[in-house]
């Protein structure tokens, strides 16, 4: 009887796998060609000092704007693109873009880009880095790569490792998404980190739930013992942002300031559009 269930569930289980292997399976065949003819773009969300209001620089975030399907999100496309073996290329690609373009913002900025932790474990990974510093003319200091604390959790030697040979080149390192891993906040000052980023679903509750505040009050006190930088994921309300700034967070990131921007809107947002004015960004507006 077992054994015909097994058959029966089987047989009603196959058509839905079916339908959903066959969309993965288009949209991989998309995605390769979209890597293949650099059919991405990249947008840029300001990363804000809480307390001058002035931009501190940007996260580049990767949009795929694809003919038929539209927008397709990077929460979507990025999974698939590891599983595939295309994000190497991809992650490539996006580094050597948000560096020429940031090259083109005033010096006191800098530009964050994601890095997927199969593109961060290859041993290559460090002198790809270094090429598009090379290629691109940005100044290393003005680069940060955002990793995330499942990193820190696997194979920690390796990973200190490329860390340290990131270091060594002058980059910075921030740690994404912080609080939804499993990582302690131990763990914190085993490895070279200049940046943690608290993450949003922290902040969306900070105002709520008197929980919130005290694990931000928590890493804001740990990172600045290590010398290490706050920034709050996903701000979108001006309590927030009070508070945050209240909890000696240093800077923030959300809607309440800007979302993500097309380059030539981004240049407009920070005033640098004359090519010749490269001059410390402007203030944020008073509203924020
Ligand atoms: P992330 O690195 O944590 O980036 C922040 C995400 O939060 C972005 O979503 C951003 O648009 C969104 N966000 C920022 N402020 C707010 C806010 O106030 N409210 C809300 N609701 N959302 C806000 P996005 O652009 O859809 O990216 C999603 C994720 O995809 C990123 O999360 C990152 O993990 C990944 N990703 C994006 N670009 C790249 C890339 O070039 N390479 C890799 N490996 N991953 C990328
Ligand atoms: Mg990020
Ligand atoms: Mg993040
Ligand atoms: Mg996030």
């Amino acid at each position: 009887a077992a054994k015909a269930e097994g058959r029966r569930t089987y047989r009603y289980f196959m058509p839905e796998m079916d339908v959903k292997a066959k969309a993965r399976h288009e949209l991989a065949t998309e995605l390769k060609r979209a890597v293949t003819e650099h059919d991405f773009r990249l947008h840029f969300q300001p990363l804000v000092d809480l307390n001058s209001g002035t931009i501190a620089g940007c996260e580049a975030l990767l949009r795929w704007q694809h003919p038929v399907r539209g927008f397709v999100s990077p929460a979507e496309f990025i999974p698939l693109a590891e599983d595939i073996g295309l994000i190497e290329d991809l992650g490539e690609w996006v580094l050597d873009q948000a560096c020429r373009v940031a090259v083109g913002w005033p010096a006191s900025m800098t530009v964050a880009v994601n890095v997927s932790p199969i593109q961060f474990r290859r041993a290559t990974f460090p002198l790809k880095v270094a090429a598009a510093l090379a290629r691109t003319g940005l100044a290393a200091h003005r680069l940060e790569l955002e990793i995330t604390e499942a990193l820190l959790l696997q194979d920690n030697e390796s990973t200190l490792a490329i860390l340290n040979q990131l270091r060594d080149l002058g980059v910075k390192i921030a740690l994404d998404d912080f609080g939804t891993g499993y990582s302690s906040l131990s763990y914190l000052h085993r490895f070279p980190i200049d940046k943690i980023k608290i993450d949003k679903s922290f902040v969306d509750t900070l105002t709520e739930e008197a929980g919130s505040a005290t694990i931000v009050r928590a890493i804001v006190q740990i990172a600045a013992a290590g010398n290490k930088t706050t920034l709050a994921e996903g701000v979108e309300t001006a309590a927030q942002r009070d508070l945050l700034r209240h909890l000696g967070c240093q800077q923030m990131q959300g809607y309440l300031f800007s979302p993500a921007l097309p380059e030539d809107a981004l240049a407009r947002l920070i005033g640098n559009t004359d090519a010749e004015t490269q001059t410390a960004p402007r203030r944020a507006p008073a509203s924020v």
